[in-house]
């Protein structure tokens, strides 16, 4: 079947005699996130429908994980095919797509060679793995330290929790593990201020772990200079700069990697969200410092699979194919206009729109009652899905094949549902 059938044959199978019934969900499943009231249960290119059959413009992207949206031709044409192949076999063999994968992306960015896991905390937990490991057995460090930033995001782990820079994250789960330190983003005196701490208690910083852009903590781009500094400084001190890529690599920022728009390389950095474009993986990239692994140093079951590699081959090749990129830096720009306009529209409201490519956030003014999920309901009410980047921050970040007319829906939708707040 080729994957024109699969489309063409799409109906939209809204089934309104069984209706979708929460409680029975609430009993079975953890109690762990506060869900919106609606069930998703199909979708294509870059819009949901609900189980009650009601449409939805998608600018989250499964949080911006549906790089290629839903039911993209190039990704059922790839799973389709893989699945009938092979799709799994474990590390303990050769896995020719894994090897086609890792190649592709050390060709398109400054590392040298990859390990694949299944989520973005487990990408942080190997390069936090590695830093380590380089500490004792390179640098002879024996209580080395990993500084990151307030109001950063690393996962979900015990230590990307720890490595997270936000409490609310860390609270009850202790005891939590040692070796990580914390200072503002984007401020280089507090950097060099907290190396030389950490000296003076006979610790030693041997890594700092950031994100090129925060996302989860506000949508904050980091600053140019900072990251220029930064890297003279990790240089100097022979320190290792980590990146922490997962939200905003793969694409999003308009260029492969965030990283790219700060003019500076990592030593190791982490991709994981829009990297198969929605099918679960991780991967951890380092480049002068791989051999610090030594066979049996870190595994995964699952990491790399032949069908998640094979995906994400497909994935990145589109993003070159189909000028992903410069779709992402055009319809940035164009979200970005519309985010002004409509801050002008509303100057109490609204005080500053922040973002690269196609990740974009919208400030809510400190002193307006207004919260970012206020305005996330009132925008599905109008058929449009965006997502808080904390409690005064509104995340857009739509899959990366959103078109210009999606775009000027998305103001309209995102207007109507501030004119109803
Ligand atoms: C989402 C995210 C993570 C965690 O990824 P998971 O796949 O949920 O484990 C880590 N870092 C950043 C920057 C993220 O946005």
């Amino acid at each position: 079947m080729s994957s024109h059938t699969l489309l063409d044959n799409f109906q939209i199978t809204a089934n309104s005699s069984t209706p979708f019934d929460s409680q029975t969900f609430d009993q079975y499943v953890m109690s762990t996130y506060s869900r919106l009231p609606i069930a998703i249960s199909q979708g294509k290119g870059c819009y949901l429908w609900d189980t009650d059959g009601k449409r939805y413009l998608d600018f989250v992207a499964g949080i911006a994980a549906c790089t290629l949206g839903h039911a993209h031709p190039t990704l059922v044409q790839a799973i389709s095919e893989q699945i009938q192949k092979l799709h799994h076999v474990s590390n303990l063999y050769y896995i020719p797509e894994q090897g086609a994968l890792a190649q592709w992306l050390v060709e398109h960015s400054c590392a040298d060679r990859a390990f694949f896991c299944n989520s973005g905390a487990e990408a942080n937990e190997a390069a936090i793995k590695l830093a380590r490991k380089y500490a004792h057995t390179v640098l002879g460090v024996e209580y080395p330290v990993i500084l990151t930033a307030d109001a950063s995001f690393h996962g979900r782990t015990l230590a990307t929790i720890t490595a997270t820079g936000q409490p609310k994250y860390q609270k009850n789960f202790d005891p939590l593990p040692g070796g990580f330190g914390y200072v503002p983003y984007n401020d280089i005196a507090a950097i060099e201020q907290a190396i030389e701490t950490h000296q003076q208690g006979n610790q030693q910083v041997i890594a700092i772990l950031l994100e090129p852009l925060q996302g989860e903590g506000g949508v904050h781009p980091g600053d140019l200079e900072y990251f220029l500094r930064l890297r003279n400084i990790c240089n100097e001190k022979g320190i290792l700069l980590i990146l922490d890529e997962v939200q905003v690599g793969v694409g999003r920022s308009g260029k492969y990697w965030g990283y790219e728009n700060l003019g500076i390389e990592p030593d190791i950095f982490t991709s994981a969200k829009g990297l198969a474009g929605g099918i679960p993986m991780g991967a951890m990239l380092c480049k002068n410092f791989c051999d610090v692994f030594d066979s049996g140093d870190h595994a995964s079951t699952f990491g790399g699979n032949p069908l998640v590699s094979a995906v994400a081959l497909a994935v990145l090749t589109a993003l070159e194919q189909q000028n992903l990129l410069s779709n992402a830096i055009a319809r940035g720009e164009q979200l970005r206009r519309h985010l002004r306009a409509i801050a002008l529209d509303f100057p109490e409201t609204f005080t500053q729109v922040r973002g690269w490519g196609l990740i974009n956030g919208l400030q809510i003014n400190a002193e307006s009652e207004l919260t970012s999920v206020q305005v996330v309901k009132a925008a599905m009410e109008q058929g449009l899905l965006i997502v808080p980047a904390g409690p005064k921050v509104l995340r857009f970040i739509p899959p990366l094949i959103v078109s210009e007319k999606e775009v000027e829906e998305a103001a309209e939708k995102l207007e109507n549902a501030l004119k109803a707040v």
